[in-house]
């Protein structure tokens, strides 16, 4: 029998949330994508953790007071975890950074974060994925860098940022939803005009030669439909005498392959935290406990590997972006990505989606349960994370019943969403009943054992409130269909 190991850390670790305004008034979300906080861990001393680790304005110290906002999560050190284990916490809203998993409070935090998924045997690219695709595709062939790359940020910021009129978020988002709104984007109309043009070219050029306008668009609608477009299709398009050549690789964590590339991929990752995210100091232990680290076991099923792994993209050979991704008997669940600043051109951010979304279904094709591409945390009120949005069919993850709600019906109820934006997308679903704390299994001195039987091992444990409380919650957050766990307290180990 094989278990995955959990330690206890805490309930309502709160830290400054790196999505929203924090206590300097600054907003945190235009230097740093991603969320950072800190926790105390009583074996690993005090650690900064997060997608976004270091160099934040995180002290290493709770921060209860003080904070305007703050991000409030629960977390636990995975010392070994099984990957179907991961697999279902990813299920119930956690997520791991490094060794380190967490679940955000998401009645209480800031900036709720829900769980955001896309099966990937449904994906349709849209065209401004396609624009990327083929960007890529003509630098690589002619070395032609694009005139206007496609925009990777919601126009929803643009627009604040632009001051346009004193509509709020909420306004804005329903603006979003409809089609004229997104005509009168003010970035599109270039394109807008381009596009009328060579309309009008067309029309002209069917007058001349005397055929109906329509019969032929009719025509170029079938053949589009014919030949469906994939991220496939345009990776197969290279050829050997394309100027550039692009690699990309899934490589695993800690493998000789992978330690060849380490010093290029910890560099590639310090010029774009200090580029990107004004990152003054990333360091080395930071990038690896956070982007290196994990506690994933290996295991195959149909010829595919599961556990850590980073994906590189090889262009002519140098390292222009790392996606750190986990695969998992279900999914393949992107962790977060960097990439070098200088190829900004290329939309590497939409690329390297694209890239995971096929990596995904490559790996769909030998093992058919694998079918998600998971994209982490989407909040809705952070305006750098609609992208994740746009990957369609997703889904949200139901923070109360765990279940999943297709994301056009989330988005309405998140527009309408009062308080900090926590929402129940299924509302009428029950929360799954936890299981009873006296049959998990924790660490106790005589070994692997149940609670009711550890309590009998170690009787100062037997009226300990704060255990049992703190056991009650992590039990509720980890819900009934996680078999594999292993719970470490230390008032069951006294003597630790
Ligand atoms: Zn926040």
């Amino acid at each position: 029998m094989d278990w995955t190991i959990l330690e206890f850390m805490s309930t309502n670790n709160r830290s400054s949330c790196g999505y929203c305004k924090d206590v300097r008034g600054q907003d945190a979300a235009s230097s740093s994508e991603k969320g950072s906080f800190s926790v105390q861990n009583s074996k690993f001393h005090v650690l900064t953790v997060g997608e976004e680790a270091e160099g934040d304005e995180s002290s290493g110290e709770e921060q209860p007071e003080g904070r305007i906002q703050s991000s409030v999560t629960g977390g636990v050190w995975a010392h070994r975890m099984l990957v179907d284990d991961y697999a279902g916490l990813l299920d119930k809203g956690w997520r791991r950074s490094g060794k380190y998993l967490y679940k955000p409070n998401n009645k209480v935090t800031c900036c709720p974060q829900y769980t955001i998924r896309l099966d990937v045997t449904r994906f349709k690219m849209s065209r401004s994925q396609k624009r990327a695709m083929r960007q890529m595709n003509e630098f690589l062939a002619n070395d032609k860098r694009p005139v206007c790359g496609i925009k990777e940020e919601d126009p929803v910021e643009k627009k604040e940022q632009e001051g346009a009129s004193s509509s709020s978020t909420k306004t804005s988002n329903k603006n979003l939803a409809s089609p004229d709104a997104k005509r009168a984007k003010p970035a599109d109309r270039p394109v807008l005009k381009k596009k009328e043009i060579r309309r009008a070219k067309f029309e002209e050029k069917c007058r001349k030669r005397n055929v109906d306008p329509e019969a032929i668009r009719a025509e170029r609608r079938q053949k589009d439909a014919d030949r469906q477009r994939t991220v496939r299709s345009y990776i197969d398009e290279a050829r050997p005498d394309w100027k550039h050549k692009l690699e990309v690789k899934l490589v695993t964590v800690g493998s000789p392959e992978y330690e060849q590339r380490l010093d290029e991929s910890y560099e590639l990752y310090k010029k774009y935290q200090q580029t990107i995210h004004k990152d003054k100091e990333p360091r080395l232990p930071g990038w690896r406990t956070f982007l290196c680290d994990s506690p994933l076991l290996k295991d195959t099923r149909g010829g595919v590997n599961f556990g850590a792994f980073h994906m590189w993209y090889l262009l002519d050979d140098k390292l222009i972006a790392v996606g750190v991704v986990d695969v998992l008997p279900r999914c393949l669940s992107a962790k977060y990505m960097y990439y070098d600043p200088d190829y900004s051109f290329l939309s590497l951010g939409t690329y390297t989606a694209l890239r995971e979304i096929e990596q995904t279904q490559q790996l769909h094709a030998k093992w058919p349960p694998l079918k998600y591409y998971y994209m982490g945390f989407y909040i809705h009120s952070c305006p750098k994370m609609r992208y994740k949005a746009k990957f369609r069919p997703s889904e949200l993850l139901c923070d109360k019943s765990f279940e999943w709600a297709d994301y056009e019906i989330c988005r309405e109820l998140l527009d309408k969403a009062e308080d900090n934006g926590y929402v129940e997308f299924c509302p009428n679903s029950d929360r799954p009943t936890p299981p009873r704390l006296e049959n998990l299994f924790v660490m106790a001195p005589g070994g692997i054992q149940t609670f009711a039987s550890a309590l009998r091992e170690v009787p100062s444990a037997v009226d300990n409130q704060e255990l049992r409380r703190n056991f009650e919650y992590v039990a509720d957050l980890v819900g009934p269909d996680v078999p594999n766990l292993v719970f470490y307290f230390s008032a069951l180990n006294p003597d630790d």
